[in-house]
């Protein structure tokens, strides 16, 4: 019969030596790096980290510049017409161009309400 005894300075699973904690970088899982949104939000309402799916139309270029629609729901998984994958980060939203095709990207700005807001975003 064995008995599991932790060493400091090995790594509980391998015996690679380490200095702090009780695992080594190989055998510590990997942290989440981003949150996941639970429900649909509007784009306005993401947070840092925060990626989901929303309608080709939410995205529009103006000015040669790319913009989000802000009241753009935006969902945790890609369903229906929500195929366009968009993400907060550091700050600044961005499309992911594997999701949409740039011929499909709305010229010009779109005919809204004034309280709409509209966010910068860039493809990447
Ligand atoms: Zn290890």
């Amino acid at each position: 019969m064995s008995t599991i005894v932790f060493q400091k300075g090995k790594c509980l699973n391998c015996d690679t030596p380490i200095s702090t904690g009780i695992l080594c970088s190989t055998c510590t899982p990997p942290a989440p790096t981003k949150t996941v949104l639970l429900r649909e939000v509007m784009i306005s309402e993401m947070q840092e980290g925060d990626s989901g799916f929303t309608e080709e139309y939410a995205v529009f270029e103006a000015d040669s510049q790319l913009f989000l629609i802000g009241s753009a729901r935006i969902a945790p998984q890609s369903e229906g017409y929500k195929t366009t994958r968009v993400r907060l980060r550091k700050g600044r939203f961005e499309v992911d161009s594997q999701t949409i095709d740039r011929d499909d990207i709305w010229l010009g700005w779109p005919n809204m309400g004034e309280e709409t807001k509209f966010f910068v975003a860039k493809l990447v």
